[in-house]
């Protein structure tokens, strides 16, 4: 194995690049976490949460990854027995719908196309069919990691309003806060799953729920057991002290400096640029697919992501050939294909504390990778990403 020189391009779509000052932030030493100090803290942690969240509502955070939001999510708000409808999008839906099952929950699935997201139409006539109102959950993922696919929450919004549904809004943000437009209120959303280390820039270990006032009325009647992520008792707590046990203080420190990092460049302005880095990445796919063995897996281009882009290999490489490749040449870093999708596709991550000359390299890894195991694909790939990305 050759020894790898020069900065590691970590491309995979989280974890993501952790800025130097974040990384400042989080390097220091165990505390009192009932001081006043840290109160002030948490407190700016719960508040600028909710600006990027765009909610008014609580926030609650764990200590854990974004499973242990998931899972929050399933045992504050039902009960053994309840119907819950997850919107099939990829991997991550799956594993969603999964536990559910394994907490006792009526996990239906509401059959959907990987490649082109969900069907707001058909969520509503799945919804207006339930006429009893057995459904008292909904399941979405914003942007499904696995594939690359944003799904157009103000839609399915709609949707269930259009079938006057008063099932709770679940919404799975892992892979989209922080780096793409989302709005709580606004949408309608109930329940809102966070994880720490994607677009907010930080490791993985805090996992976050927003909850409606509808939802934790809701918790009030779940009885489903819970201890560790039970909203209720958090409630209980005065705001800086919500997290139960010990405090991961390091974790809010970290988090306060990525909040002010993400103002300081504005939330616009953080997805202006995901948007225009992404569609970069796009340009040069777009140009890469005409040889004909790699192509774009979503094929709703409205919905590809500005976060994550999922790259089919229709020829005989495997993806993960592919990947281990430019990982082990290159030091560049590419997520893998996930369930079915294993072995076909690569991802190229595209969040987080990026630039251009990031996005370049890495594409530029990419196509040399292509080059190297004599992979047809059409020429000029990183000039278009370099053309898009050079116009101001
Ligand atoms: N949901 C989505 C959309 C994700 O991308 C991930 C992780 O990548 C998860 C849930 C699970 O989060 P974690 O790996 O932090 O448990």
């Amino acid at each position: 194995m050759p020894i790898a020189r020069g900065r590691q391009f970590l491309a995979i779509p989280g974890p993501t690049n952790v800025p130097q000052r974040i990384l400042r932030a989080l390097d220091r030493s165990p505390m009192d976490f009932t001081t006043p100090e840290f109160a002030e803290v948490a407190k700016e942690v719960q508040f600028g949460l909710r600006r990027i969240y765009k909610t008014e509502h609580d926030i609650f955070i764990w200590a854990s990854t974004g499973h242990g939001a998931w899972e929050a999510a399933i045992a504050n708000f039902y009960s053994p027995g309840d119907k819950v409808l997850i919107c099939e999008t990829g991997a991550f839906s799956e594993w969603w719908k999964e536990m559910a099952g394994l907490f006792g929950l009526d996990a239906e699935y509401l059959q959907g196309d990987w490649r082109m997201g969900i069907d707001p139409d058909q969520l509503e006539e799945r919804l207006k069919a339930d006429k009893a109102h057995e459904i008292q959950g909904i399941g979405v993922v914003h942007n499904e990691t696995s594939t690359g696919l944003t799904n157009d929450v103000a839609a399915i919004r709609k949707a269930i309003d259009a079938a006057g549904h008063p099932a709770l809004l679940m919404v799975d943000t892992i892979s989209s806060l922080g780096s793409m437009d989302f709005r709580m209120d606004e949408w309608g959303c109930d329940v809102v799953v966070g994880g720490s280390q994607k677009g907010l820039m930080q490791h993985a270990g805090l996992g976050m729920l927003g909850v409606s006032p509808k939802a934790i009325h809701r918790a009030e009647k779940a009885t489903t057991p819970r201890r560790y992520w039970d909203v209720r008792r958090s409630m209980q707590a005065p705001i800086h002290m919500r997290n139960p046990g010990t405090a991961p203080a390091h974790f809010f420190y970290g988090l306060k400096e990525a909040i002010d990092f993400l103002e300081e460049e504005t939330l616009d302005g953080v997805f202006a640029r995901h948007a225009r880095l992404a569609e970069g990445v796009r340009q040069a796919v777009a140009a890469w697919a005409k040889g004909g063995a790699i192509d774009f897996y979503v094929k709703n281009p409205a919905r590809r992501s500005n976060s994550v882009t999922a790259v089919e290999m229709t020829g005989p490489v495997n993806s993960d050939t592919f990947r281990f490749a430019c990982r082990d040449d290159f030091n560049v870093l590419l997520g893998g294909g996930l369930l079915q999708l294993g072995g076909k596709v690569f991802r190229i991550g595209h969040l987080g504390d990026l630039n251009e000359p990031m996005v370049w390299g890495t594409l530029a890894a990419i196509e040399a990778t292509l080059q190297r195991l004599i992979i047809p694909h059409g020429p000029g790939g990183v000039d278009a990403a370099i053309k898009f990305l050079a116009a101001r």
